[in-house]
């Protein structure tokens, strides 16, 4: 996206390095008519790397765009999302990313899940994707909303797309897990769509 008729674009950076989170949200902007130019963290060499210290997805996601408007000076936007498994009363929560013990080690994460809940009979197997995304302003304006997808968690992994816990939850609805849709499908039923899509008018509103 760059200037339209109503002038030039204005700059918003989303602090992730996740490449598919950029394009994700260009498109939902791009959907919703924003006149705003997305800016990549790889144009900020030296920003913060934001240690996840928040015990809400929300804290988190504004944690880590706060601290990297105060390093851009530009209006920024962060998600931060994970599972939340009823059996597990809630967790591994804003712990998805490193549950059993490494951060990112999806494979190892989902092992740890499953073993988890092996006793646990198939009606309470209940589970939701949570995912918050925040816009900061580089004066310290913040907002915040937050979108989830509910489910379950079957007991073998299934499907070859997206990431993390995907091969083993299937949303309400479905009879596919998440890594057995099509991306783009998963995209508008899924917890960081609702939530993105969510912020796109509110960062309309903000920035034009
Ligand atoms: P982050 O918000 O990118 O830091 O993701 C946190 C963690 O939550 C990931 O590492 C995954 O384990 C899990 N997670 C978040 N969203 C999804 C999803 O859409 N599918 C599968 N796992 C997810």
């Amino acid at each position: 996206m760059s200037g339209t008729a109503a002038g030039p674009a204005a700059r918003l950076v989303i602090a992730t390095a996740n490449p598919g989170k950029l394009t994700e949200l260009a498109r939902i902007l791009a959907d919703d008519h924003a006149n705003v130019a997305l800016v990549s963290l790889a144009e900020f060499p030296g920003a913060p790397d934001v240690v996840e210290t928040g015990v809400t997805f929300a804290e988190n996601a504004l944690l880590k765009a706060h601290a990297i408007a105060d390093f851009s000076g530009l209006p920024t936007v962060a998600d931060d999302s994970g599972l939340c498994v009823d059996a597990l009363s809630g967790m591994p929560g804003v712990l998805s990313a490193r549950w059993s013990g490494r951060h990112g080690d999806d494979r190892a994460n989902l092992r740890l899940v499953l073993a988890q809940v092996t006793d646990v009979p198939d009606e309470r197997r209940g589970a939701r994707f949570v995912c918050a995304a925040a816009l900061v302003s580089p004066g310290g304006e913040e907002q915040v909303t937050e979108g989830v997808v509910t489910g379950r968690l079957i007991r073998e992994p299934r499907g070859q797309h997206g990431f993390g816990y995907d091969p083993i939850f299937v949303p309400d609805g479905f009879d596919v897990t998440t890594a057995e849709m099509d991306p783009a499908d998963k995209d508008k039923i899924s917890h960081r769509g609702r939530a993105l899509r969510a912020l796109a008018p509110v960062i309309r509103r903000s920035l034009g």
